[in-house]
């Protein structure tokens, strides 16, 4: 898992700051931007392991970003995952239409959180 990078996308600086220093203390890199558009855009410049989306974002939400991305054949392989305080089945619906492969819920599971971004970047158990 070390050096891999993680693009967070999340406008909650408490949410940011938490999840970046989880995600730092395991041994990932993190990149992280605050709104949609400039997290497409960085998405780009930056070619992340993985990308943490949360779904109410100021300009495009996050469903619309996902989009976005998995409109492009360069990130047909890259994770992006919903951070979402709702996940009711509607919800998880339009969130796995968008094309995310899956989501985490807000409050962020402080104990759990590296292994559960482990997971989406290496979903057949291949970590340490
Ligand atoms: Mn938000």
């Amino acid at each position: 898992m070390a050096d891999e990078k993680v693009l967070i996308i999340e406008d909650n600086p408490m949410n940011l700051e938490l999840a970046t220093d989880l995600l730092e203390v395991a041994g990932y890199r993190v990149v992280n931007a605050t709104d949609g558009e400039r997290g497409v855009a960085l998405a780009h410049t930056e070619r992340p392991d993985i990308i943490l989306m949360d779904i109410d974002l100021p300009g495009i939400s996050g469903l619309e970003a996902t989009k976005r991305l998995k409109g492009n054949p360069e990130f047909k392989d890259t994770p992006i995952v919903a951070l979402t305080a709702f996940a009711m089945k509607a919800d998880m619906d339009k969130i796995l239409a968008a094309g995310c492969e899956g989501c985490l819920t807000k409050p962020i599971d402080t104990r759990r959180f590296a292994h559960q971004v482990a997971d989406f970047i290496h979903p057949d158990g291949d970590t340490p």
